[in-house]
């Protein structure tokens, strides 16, 4: 495969020789750019094209996209954190993320705003925001109208954690995408039960990372699923489970989406493939694998696979968040309790998915496709992304079947110390990254500056005003 940079508002490029592969198939076809945009597929184009890319061999893949990213920072200063986040996600071929902006000061557009000056000048991948409400009031379920119309139009809550919202609060906010439109994402864990779970095992001097996993059992993560279902139900509005980890979980939503009920919800890389054992490993080895909800067991994963597979489970994202193990990480030498969650891994979606999911046979390219791009641009209303279509904006992986990627935490682009998939030998390999017509990733090279992506104002896709209960 040879890459040619191609720039020029009317540019064409034509890819030839590849195989596209879409939510519904892969197949031999040319693909013919024009500008930002996907201008045609078939075969014969090359009489149009000024450049000419050679695609033999290699798998044309739609940009991903990571519709669940803590890349930003409440601190308007924090450029670093964008930079570092977004070559880490072009790198690894998503070319557009959906980060999760906080509400900042009670204010949800104060938060968009220091979210949004931090993307648009540090940026790599074309970026738009869920928003966390983490103080619901008033002002807060006023402003969420505005946000809106800024085309921020997900509102996550969590039932657990220093913040948590309480029934009433997530009732609240339900109740207003009934005027405003939107769709209300819920992290679902049990947060009262947590804190006397780990109040125990603090008193009783258990201290070590298995004891995050223990303290989070899997009831609590069901609980809170089937919970908030109801709510959704009540409120006539529909729901989006982040992050599902549970066996339990995918057969409570199975069981509303069966029941007729718009119920939607993703899993995250690591709960594929990864395991609680990791958890196990002594001290800053297994505060590495800290995450909410905790890592869980290799039955768990079969059924979030076959979740994906039946789309019980709409995507597969990253979750990712930047925690180092100096400074982070490292505090379990105070207690479990001090370790920041969240692992890294921006980055390595693609090849991780490739490797567990299609080459050891568990799902299909088009599947890999679906739950990394198609499927979450479509349920979050992502503009010209998710499928290579015309019209579409030409954001494309050029992807190597037979490549190897070894996954190595020295030189993360990331800026984290260490990597949970440290020492990983995944097959396939990403040669090239289009995005919006350009050559931005040549082989590990990334060509574009901090601040070249674009802002995604979203729509409400299926999700606007009324009564959308429905499936
Ligand atoms: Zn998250």
């Amino acid at each position: 495969v040879r890459l040619k940079a191609s720039q020029g508002a009317h540019m064409r490029t034509l890819f030839r020789g590849g195989t596209v592969v879409s939510a519904s198939g892969e197949y031999r076809s040319d693909v013919l750019l024009e500008g930002e945009q996907v201008l045609a597929l078939g075969t014969d184009l090359g009489l149009e094209a000024d450049v000419v890319v050679d695609a033999g061999g290699a798998l044309l893949l739609p940009g991903l996209v990571d519709s669940h990213t803590h890349i930003g920072s409440p601190d308007p200063g924090k450029l670093d954190a964008f930079r570092n986040g977004t070559r880490g996600a072009v790198l690894g071929g998503t070319t557009a993320i959906v980060d999760f902006a906080m509400q900042s000061d009670g204010s949800l557009l104060d938060g968009l705003q220091r979210w949004r000056a931090q993307a648009s000048a540090g940026s790599y991948a074309d970026y738009g925001f869920h928003m966390i409400i983490d103080d619901v009031t008033p002002a807060a379920l006023a402003e969420m109208a505005r946000l809106v119309e800024e085309g921020v139009t997900s509102f996550k809550v969590f039932l657990s954690g220093a913040k948590a919202a309480s029934d009433e609060d997530v009732l609240r906010v339900l109740r207003q995408t009934t005027s405003t439109g939107g769709l209300v994402q819920v992290h679902a864990e049990n947060g009262d039960a947590i804190r006397v779970n780990v109040e125990n095992a603090l008193a009783s001097g258990r201290t070590e990372a298995i004891n995050h996993a223990t303290t989070r059992p899997r009831e609590t993560e069901l609980e809170a699923v089937e919970r908030a279902i109801h709510l959704g139900a009540w409120a006539r509005r529909p729901i989006f489970f982040v992050h599902i980890s549970t066996k339990e979980a995918v057969q409570a939503i199975g069981r509303a989406r069966a029941g007729g009920q718009a119920v939607h919800a993703e899993t995250c890389v690591h709960y594929l493939v990864l395991a609680e054992d990791r958890l196990m490993r002594p001290g800053v080895e297994g505060a590495k694998y800290m995450c909410a909800p905790p890592l869980r067991t290799e039955a768990d994963q079969r059924s979030l696979w076959s979740g994906l597979r039946q789309r019980l489970l709409s995507a597969c994202t990253t979750d990712h968040c930047a925690h180092s193990v100096k400074g982070g990480k490292d505090r379990i030498e105070v207690d479990f309790a001090h370790v920041p969650n969240g692992l890294p891994s921006i980055q390595h979606r693609l090849v991780l998915l490739y490797e567990y999911g299609v080459r050891q046979g568990r799902i299909t390219l088009p599947e890999l496709v679906t739950m990394t791009a198609t499927s979450p641009a479509r349920l979050f209303d992502i503009p010209g992304k998710g499928e290579i279509a015309p019209g579409m904006d030409a954001d494309i992986v050029l992807f190597d079947p037979e490549g190897s990627t070894l996954i190595n935490a020295s030189g993360d682009p990331t800026g984290v110390d260490y990597s949970p998939y440290e020492g990983e030998q995944c097959r396939g390999s990403i040669v090239g990254v289009y995005r919006r017509g350009s050559l931005i990733v040549d082989r590990g090279e990334v060509l574009a500056s901090p601040g070249d992506g674009r802002y995604l104002h979203r729509g409400f896709g299926a999700f606007g005003p009324g009564d959308r209960s429905a499936l």
